[in-house]
């Protein structure tokens, strides 16, 4: 049983409320941890330690960043094992996908620091030249489906640009967040610039959205709890990003090559259980090769090594989608029940027939879940595919036609060809109900600080 503490100016602090963390696997209580609803310590802590890691170069800060790197790299494995029994994805997962993008997070932002270039602009009469402050104290909230993979996404920018922090991971999945705590006092980290809070998202989430200290949000989870973060933040005038939810369309045109497609929509919507915010749950497949796309795509399915959802709690809202999308009119051409063993295992399930229109494949499941649906003409798959209030990624399967057909979807990030290929330059984030804001390389650091212009004319 490992007992999660708070870290809080670099001492790990318990608290006597706990709660428990339970393993999807087997339903195994795994660990307790601390149950917070104040977070006026943590954030006395990172405003005292701010100043001087803000006055530190990005030079400084990055080789930080390196060294973070460094020793999640040594610790790689225990970090795949930890995430592996915290949301029951399989361990290679957790290694390959979870762990490794933990280390590039930091990697990549301590390179992409010292690459940055000064920002000047030149007038007739007059030279602007844009200075990056950091923010001060910003609060870092992430959800349980990518968790340290997340939190680090987050962590690495922040720091780079100066600011101290208030982490709050998911209450579900706590351990690597807590694992992470301890390998910052293995590296001598400066004390009290990362402080780590744990507990339920509406007691301690809530007490880091509203504390006004806390000058800048960054949150990653459900359209649901966006609004009530975004309620609380906006009226404070805090700088706010949000990654929401998304019900993202995956369009198989008719000169798709099979090869590629058949794995790479399969991967698309069951890679973690489903249970990425990317993951193409609706298929929209073109009629003159949907009989033939079909049952390649089911066995490939068949195939996958898919482990359990998050939680029981979760099952039973995933099964409902199931039961739901039987009395929409669906049939299950896969799965469909759940697996009857200890943890929270379920059956990838694939639902054909229903209307483009229905709850089930419109509304965000986030389990193993997909609908498959045909259409006839480009015009047509578009029109699918922008008719959900989601608008956050997408991937077009095509020969010859696949970038025209990205172009007219409305989402942030759109894949031909390809999924979850990841460049961490590029912007990343949703629109419509999928967010606001963007992440990655430039996006973040510019959110991650206060651009000052300074005009300079010589007297
Ligand atoms: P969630 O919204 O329930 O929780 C996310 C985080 O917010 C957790 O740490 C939770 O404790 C905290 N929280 C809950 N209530 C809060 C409140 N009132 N104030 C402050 N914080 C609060 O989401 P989840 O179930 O953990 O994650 C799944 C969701 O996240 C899905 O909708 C998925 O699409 C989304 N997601 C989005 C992205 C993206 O980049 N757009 C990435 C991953 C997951």
């Amino acid at each position: 049983m490992i007992r999660v503490e708070n870290y809080i100016g670099g001492k790990h602090v318990s608290l006597q409320e706990t709660l428990d963390d339970i393993s999807p696997l087997d339903s195994a209580i795994i660990a307790t941890i601390p149950r917070t609803r104040n977070v006026d310590d943590a954030v006395q802590c990172a405003i005292d330690s701010q100043k001087e890691w803000g006055s530190l170069s990005i030079d400084q800060r990055a080789d930080w960043l390196d060294r973070i790197a460094d020793v999640l790299q040594k610790n790689i494995e225990d970090i795949a094992k930890l995430e592996s029994m915290d949301t029951g994805k399989p361990y290679e997962v957790a290694r390959n996908v979870d762990a490794e993008r933990s280390v590039n997070n930091f990697r990549f932002f301590a390179d992409f620091g010292r690459g940055m270039t000064d920002e000047t602009f030149e007038m007739k009469d007059a030279m602007n030249y844009v200075i990056r402050k950091p923010i001060g104290v910003v609060g870092l909230i992430s959800p349980w489906n990518l968790p340290l993979y997340l939190l680090t996404w987050k962590i690495a920018p922040a720091l780079l640009m100066g600011n101290s922090i208030i982490a709050k991971p998911s209450e579900i999945t706590p351990l690597t967040a807590h694992h992470f705590s301890k390998l910052l006092d293995e590296i001598d980290f400066p004390k009290g610039v990362v402080n780590i809070v744990h507990g339920y998202g509406p007691e301690v989430g809530q007490a880091i959205v509203e504390h006004p200290d806390i000058k800048a949000i960054s949150f990653t989870g459900g359209t649901m709890t966006g609004r009530i973060v975004a309620s609380t933040a906006a009226p404070m005038f805090k700088k706010l990003s949000l990654e929401l939810g998304g019900k993202n369309s995956t369009i198989v045109l008719d000169d798709a090559d099979f090869e590629s497609a058949v794995p790479g929509v399969a991967r698309s919507g069951f890679l973690n259980s489903g249970q990425i915010c990317l993951c193409g749950s609706r298929i929209l497949i073109h009629e003159s090769i949907y009989d033939k796309f079909v049952p390649l795509l089911l066995e490939e399915v068949s195939n996958m090594d898919i482990g359990p959802v998050i939680s029981e709690e979760h099952r039973t809202k995933v099964l409902s989608y199931i039961e739901l999308a039987k009395q929409e009119g669906g049939q299950i051409l896969l799965g469909g029940k759940i697996i009857d063993k200890p943890g929270a295992w379920i059956e990838p399930t694939v639902i054909a027939g229903l209307p483009t229109n229905s709850r089930t494949s419109t509304e965000e499941i986030f389990g193993p879940v997909v609908t498959l649906h045909s259409f006839s003409s480009d015009d047509e798959a578009i029109e699918i595919a922008n008719s959900t209030e989601y608008g956050l990624a997408g991937s077009v399967w095509s020969k010859k036609r696949g970038r025209q057909i990205a172009e007219r979807i409305e989402s942030g990030m759109v894949w031909v060809n390809t999924w979850l290929h990841r460049d961490l330059r590029v912007p990343f984030g949703g629109v419509k109900n999928s967010g606001v804001g963007r992440e990655g390389g430039m996006w973040s650091l510019g959110f991650f600080s206060e651009a000052i212009n300074i005009c300079v004319m010589e007297p």
